[in-house]
């Protein structure tokens, strides 16, 4: 009895220790891709290539204090500011997590922003050894980074790609792809409607402050 229990630990150590390792527990991968700067937050190690304006990436983002994403983080009782790359890169990853309810409280994870969308396929290219589809965007499990275009930079092609990290990381045995698409496709067509009802900041600079529920 006490032999076949050793027995059951050896082979579960084993088969942990023969499982594919994600690669950030191994060497770094090289993919091609020079970042000139890198920022923090809760949830992402965030890369900007060079000429990546972080400016124009909160204007394509386009998250104001009216959509729900950041009410979701409040309620969790985060401080956010919408004026902070960081804080909505978390907001948007708290939303969607809400929206899957998929919580994955302790996720950290990485996004890539390259200026010009033919360096996608060249990153592509490189990890793979063959050239990509996605020109504006992509996830890649095994070193859980998004890649993502300055010019595509959007709460919806953004937010799809978080959930496609979401659904990776929150399952132990990966769902097939058409229904991971399909759930990353339901944060994007969330985040759409969410993007059609923008603006009242006329309301919100005249100081009546509309009701914010979390969630959708
Ligand atoms: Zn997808």
């Amino acid at each position: 009895m006490r032999k076949s229990i050793w027995l059951l630990i050896y082979s579960f150590v084993l088969v942990v220790w023969l499982c594919p390792v994600r690669a950030w527990a191994g060497p770094a991968i090289d993919d091609g891709i020079q970042s000139a700067r890198k920022m923090d937050s809760g949830h992402f190690s965030i890369f900007l290539s060079a000429g990546v304006d972080e400016d124009q990436l909160l204007k394509r983002l386009d998250i104001g204090p009216d959509h729900k994403i950041l009410a979701g983080q409040t309620l969790q009782g985060a401080v956010f500011s919408p004026g902070s790359l960081t804080d909505l890169l978390d907001a948007l990853f708290i939303w969607s997590c809400g929206v899957l309810d998929m919580n994955l409280y302790n996720y950290r994870g990485n996004i890539k922003i390259v200026k010009e969308p033919g360096q996608l396929g060249e990153v592509y290219l490189k990890l793979y050894g063959v050239p990509g589809h996605a020109d504006k965007a992509f996830y890649i499990y095994e070193t859980n980074t998004i890649y993502i275009t300055e010019q595509d930079f959007t709460k919806e092609i953004l937010g799809h790609e978080i959930a496609h990290a979401i659904i990776s990381n929150f399952f132990v045995v990966q769902p097939p792809q058409k229904v991971a698409e399909v759930l990353a496709g339901y944060i994007e067509f969330q985040l759409r409607k969410l993007g059609g009802n923008r603006p009242h900041l006329q309301t919100l600079t005249a100081g009546a402050v509309p009701a914010v529920t979390a969630g959708n």
